[in-house]
């Protein structure tokens, strides 16, 4: 955890954490709530609401999370849905039947083939339908992701849509806890 002034430029925040390990493909802003952009448009982003706004992104809690090269940014967000939609007390409609239903759907896409192409046109109706209408921004926060991902990873997008292989199947790359891991047979 690192202390600096807002305003900072995001590629200082990262050198001051030692850098990427390895060669990085995106960034998400602002946590599991929060927006990706690409890497290349990351770095030259300044920690301040009004900047991250404008590229798309959020400060929200003011974490960095990058994601490298070699990973899928739709099947790290496909396992965080799934993750965000089982952390609720489904007290509200969005809770109760829109977190699960865009969970599913990622992980269709991640799936890819025909079933990919359908649960892309669900999404599109379902991410412009949940967001203001939960208690608290829980919804709005996964709403937020999911979209994030459709803008940031159009090539990993079409590689599911192509049933081209994908680095989906390897080790996962964002940290979650053990129960997601034990139960992620994306079927
Ligand atoms: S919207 Fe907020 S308060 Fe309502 S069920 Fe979801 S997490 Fe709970």
């Amino acid at each position: 955890m690192y202390e600096v002034a807002l305003g900072t430029p995001v590629a200082d925040v990262l050198a001051l954490a030692g850098g990427p390990d390895e060669r990085p493909q995106a960034v998400l802003f602002g946590g599991y709530g929060g927006a990706w952009l690409p890497a290349p448009v990351a770095v030259h982003q300044r920690l301040t609401h009004e900047d991250l706004r404008a590229a798309g992104a959020t400060l929200g809690v003011a974490s960095l999370t990058v994601l490298p090269a070699r990973a899928c940014g739709l099947a790290e967000t496909a396992r965080v849905l799934r993750y965000l939609a089982g952390e609720s007390a489904r007290q509200c409609g969005p809770c109760m039947f829109g977190l699960p239903a865009i969970a599913e759907d990622f992980t269709a896409l991640v799936l890819g083939g025909r079933g990919a192409a359908q649960a892309g046109q669900r999404l599109r109706r379902r991410l412009s339908v949940i967001p203001g209408r939960g208690a608290c921004a829980h919804p709005d926060g996964a709403v937020r992701l999911a979209a994030g991902a459709l803008r940031c990873f159009g090539n990993d997008l079409r590689a599911h849509l192509a049933m081209r292989p994908c680095a989906w199947a390897a080790q996962p790359s964002l940290p979650l806890p053990d129960w997601d891991r034990r139960s992620g047979d994306w079927t």
